[in-house]
């Protein structure tokens, strides 16, 4: 496996950084997930945007146009030959001293990995996976942004605990007001009398690129899709549920809390966008040379 650091193709037991990369040092990065499907690297545009935005929030100077960075996601997966995969790009404040200034900071340190990547059991996709709500609170939008995807991903990783300690493999955060946000990786999408409903990314939600195809794929095919609010409530007496996320796809939620969503199957409207999901990876994106069949 050959990683992309700082421009150079290195192997992997090559691949380190600095301890003095303020990445490491304090989470002062941001970063993407990405996925590749038969060749195609989906949705490689609009997450580009999204670290670019990033980026911007925290005042991190990415040492590359947003054009060059695609290209260099694209060659990283054509060097790997991973025609299906996970594509993790990182980019740090880079090498600085103790100190907390970016300012020392001279240069931003740029990764990028392909890899396998299975988030849930493969069973859980059919079946449906029981979740959990936890005490971990979302962090808010007027203290650290859950826009912007930082390296900061404390909150996450306690809900990822609180999740392996309740027994399940995945848990929902609410905010300080008690509605839901999302899970510790993925974004929340519930169905009730044929409406799918997801929470605003105001009340504290990364703004996922795959929520906003789901969103996109409900405007097509005319099934009502609005932003809008809810409780733990709302969730228990939904008729279906299912997350979505980029290393996650779209997995049906069977259960929350103990409380059997809808008849405890995957219902039939998550499978339907389940379906158009997966048509949808092979098309949306950008194609890498050599590993799509002409
Ligand atoms: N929410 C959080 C906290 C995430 O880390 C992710 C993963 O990137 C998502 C939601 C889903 O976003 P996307 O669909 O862009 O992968």
């Amino acid at each position: 496996m050959m990683i992309y650091l700082d421009g150079d193709f290195v192997p992997k037991q090559e691949a380190v950084v600095s301890v003095f990369d303020h990445g490491f040092l304090y989470g002062d990065g941001i970063f993407e997930g990405i996925r590749c499907y038969g060749g195609n690297v989906f949705c490689l545009h609009e997450h580009i945007v999204r670290l670019y935005e990033s980026a911007k929030s925290i005042l991190l100077d990415i040492p590359m146009t947003p054009q060059e960075m695609e290209d260099a996601v694209v060659e990283t997966v054509r060097v790997n030959q991973m025609a299906d995969g996970y594509i993790r790009l990182v980019v740090s404040r880079g090498v600085g001293d103790l100190g907390l200034d970016p300012r020392n900071c001279k240069r931003a340190t740029v990764i990028i990995i392909a890899e396998q990547l299975k988030l849930f059991p493969a069973e859980f996709y059919e079946r449906g996976l029981a979740i959990v709500t936890v005490p971990t609170r979302r962090n808010v939008p007027d203290a650290l942004n859950p826009k912007i995807k930082s390296l900061n991903y404390l909150n996450n990783i306690l809900v990822k605990i609180e999740a392996a300690r309740a027994g399940v493999h995945e848990a929902l955060m609410l905010n300080q007001d008690g509605y839901v946000c999302e899970g510790s990786g993925d974004n929340i999408f519930l169905v009730k009398n044929g409406k799918v409903v997801t929470p605003p990314t105001y009340l504290g939600a990364l703004e996922g690129i795959t929520r906003n195809i789901v969103i996109e794929m409900c405007e097509k095919l005319g099934i009502p899709c609005e932003e809008k609010p809810f409780t733990r409530h709302d969730v228990y007496v939904a008729d279906e549920v299912f997350l979505t996320g980029t290393a996650a796809e779209m997995i049906p939620v069977i259960d929350v809390d103990g409380r059997g969503i809808g008849n405890g199957e995957p219902g039939a409207m998550t499978r339907r966008l389940t379906e158009e999901f997966r048509a949808y990876t092979h098309v949306r994106g950008t194609k890498v040379p050599g590993l799509v069949p002409e």
